[in-house]
């Protein structure tokens, strides 16, 4: 087990705190999804918005008795985000600020780039997107089509192509987008982009499960893109583009398998609150689950400690994130069965909570990918590396 440290655990209460707080108004936003913005007062929503920027360019932490937290690590994320899930998941996804692209810009940015990101950012509550996924191109990223081309060589560049399932698109005020140059992994590259430019449409996705969230599409129609917002143009084409991602996605798998750990959790503590009763089969099921969380939960903190000490070591955040989605569906959908035939209709915060779990499988890579990571890893053997293979994951793998 990893426990948590008293810095860590100093967070968690925070967060466990606020999020239970947050609860109440879960299927207010799964009906609603402008109502996160008018719960920004609330610190556990809106401190989101100030966070996850790195210490440089961020002069307003989270400070909890004299320990400061940026919520740039992967343990710090997972462990925050494991209790905003256990709260409500698309209420945290619906926060503003930069959890996907503020990591990428952190990658990919040069010193004048994450100064005008992240200063944007701070600025005043901003949501921003992260737009790699087509509508013909979503496991198999590598294969994205949109493009960014230019006619002249020092002129600007033209945006274009469609985005979908982009998370905060239609809120969003700025985010990076992903785009092909050229041919090949080397030929894609990131730009970062103002929602409100020219030929830049957005519109919501209705989705089942993570209402909140609000998904969304992104049209991209002869968007202009001045040569200072491609992101990595400092960088040798290796590490541009697809390495960002990888990297960016690394860093973030463990995040989304404590999400999957939280809603979990959340609907077995429910059965174990609202369930009376119960038989001895029952409570040995329930044993079980509880016992099955835990494994991933440490699973989930031992991947996030893993990339925390070498983004490279993805390995045990694709097993983290496989198992956490398929936890999150499968417990709570059983813990459906311990109210009987009319559960969905008589419990409609567990009937949310199923619907949400499926979400999880999405993002960031199906199980089939995380599946074919890890296969691609223990083939290869050796180290934690990563390897382009042009699916939407990485192979973890030697380097090669
Ligand atoms: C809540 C949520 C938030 C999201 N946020 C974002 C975001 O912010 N930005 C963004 O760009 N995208 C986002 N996405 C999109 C997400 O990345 C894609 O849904 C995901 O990559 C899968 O792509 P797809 O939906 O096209 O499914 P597909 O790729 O079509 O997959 C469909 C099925 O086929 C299987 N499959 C596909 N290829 C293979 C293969 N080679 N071998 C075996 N099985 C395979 C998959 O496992 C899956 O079961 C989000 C999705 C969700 C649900």
């Amino acid at each position: 087990m990893i426990e948590l440290d008293r810095r860590h655990a100093l967070l968690q209460a925070q967060a466990r705190e606020w999020w239970a707080e947050l609860r109440p108004h879960a299927l207010d936003v799964d009906r609603d999804p402008t109502l996160p913005a008018r719960l920004l007062h609330h610190p556990g929503l809106g401190r989101l918005g100030t966070l996850q920027i790195p210490p440089a360019y961020n002069p307003d932490p989270l400070t909890l008795s004299g320990h400061h937290f940026f919520l740039m690590t992967a343990l710090e994320r997972v462990v925050y985000y494991e209790e905003a899930a256990r709260g409500d998941l698309a209420t945290a996804l619906a926060a503003p600020g930069a959890p996907m692209a503020g990591a990428l810009v952190d990658a990919l940015g040069d010193e004048e780039q994450k100064e005008w990101f992240y200063g944007r950012v701070l600025a005043e509550p901003t949501w921003t997107f992260f737009a790699l996924t087509e509508p013909e191109r979503g496991s198999d990223a590598a294969g994205l089509t949109t493009t960014l081309t230019r006619e002249a060589r020092e002129g600007p560049w033209r945006l274009n192509g469609t985005k979908r399932y982009v998370g905060n698109a239609v809120r969003g005020r700025l985010g990076v987008v992903f785009a092909r140059t050229g041919g090949g992994p080397l030929g894609v590259n990131a730009a970062l982009v103002e929602a409100e430019a020219p030929g830049v449409t957005a519109e919501p996705v209705a989705t089942l499960g993570l209402r909140g969230a609000q998904l969304g599409s992104l049209a991209l129609e002869s968007v202009e893109v001045a040569p200072e917002r491609i992101l990595g143009r400092h960088l040798s084409p290796t590490r541009r583009g697809m390495a960002g991602w990888l990297r960016t996605f690394n860093l973030l798998r463990p995040v989304v398998a404590s999400m999957g750990v939280g809603l979990a959790r959340a609907a077995h503590e429910y059965v174990r609150t609202c369930r009376a009763g119960l038989t001895r089969e029952e409570q040995c099921r329930l044993d079980g689950m509880e016992r099955r969380i835990e494994g991933v939960r440490r699973l989930t903190r031992r991947a996030a400690v893993a990339v925390d000490a070498d983004v490279s070591a993805g390995q045990l955040a694709c097993m983290a994130k496989l198992r956490a989605a398929r936890l999150a569906e499968e417990t709570t959908l059983q813990a459906l069965e311990f109210f009987g035939a009319g559960a969905r209709f008589e419990h409609p915060f567990l009937e949310k909570l199923a619907r949400d779990a499926r979400g999880v499988e999405y993002m960031e890579g199906t199980e089939n990918v995380q599946r074919l990571s890890v296969f691609h890893g223990l083939v290869r053997g050796g180290s934690h590396g990563l390897v382009q293979d042009g699916s939407h994951g990485f192979r973890c793998g030697s380097h090669g």
